[in-house]
């Protein structure tokens, strides 16, 4: 008995295609492209994400949004993300002590669950684009209960945090997910 989750076929081709990605903006740059192109082609919510290694800016995985095509409510970009990196990395800890730093980019700022992904992960930073109410006024995703310090959190556990990265551009996809009337796969319809 298992479960997999798996990337689109287009983003394993995508994935071959990307430069080295020197600084946030480009990172994050890749990322929402990702997100555009996962609704472009009809394969998951606009939702991506990107493990590098910090430093370097070497790109370990590429997560996309997989909820709907996989049946799979935890199939959100950063659990993909994460997992991926993990799995190629053979290990469960991104932080371990013999391996480089690792950041995790976001289109937006992580939901409920992938807060608590991202903090079980061992990934020292986390870059999104942004964490107010937009997103959910646009798309009429729910983000759940988030605690009101979650920065602070982060920052208390040696996760460091960039926010407002490119926001504008990241928005932008938002409204195109919401014009074209994909499902808002909240649970329960909620
Ligand atoms: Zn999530």
């Amino acid at each position: 008995m298992e479960f997999s989750v798996t990337l689109p076929g287009w983003a394993q081709d995508e994935i071959q295609k990307l430069p080295h990605l020197e600084t946030i903006e480009d990172r994050m740059r890749a990322v929402i492209r990702f997100s555009q192109l996962n609704i472009e082609h009809d394969t998951g919510g606009p939702f991506a994400a990107g493990v590098f290694e910090e430093e370097s800016g070497k790109l370990i995985s590429m997560g996309v949004n997989r909820v709907v095509p996989m049946s799979c409510s935890s199939a959100h970009a950063e659990v993909v993300a994460l997992s991926l990196a993990q799995k190629s990395l053979k290990s469960f800890d991104l932080g371990s002590v013999d391996m480089p730093e690792h950041q995790l980019v976001v289109n937006w700022r992580p939901c409920a669950m992938c807060y608590g992904a991202t903090v079980w992960s061992g990934i020292r930073a986390l870059v999104i684009a942004g964490s107010d109410g937009q997103l959910e006024e646009i798309t009429g995703f729910d983000e759940g209960p988030i605690h009101p310090k979650w920065k602070e959190e982060l920052i208390a556990r040696g996760i460091s945090i960039q926010d407002d990265v490119l926001k504008d551009e990241a928005c932008e996809v938002f409204r195109l997910f919401r014009d074209s009337g994909k499902l808002v796969y909240n649970g329960r319809q909620g």
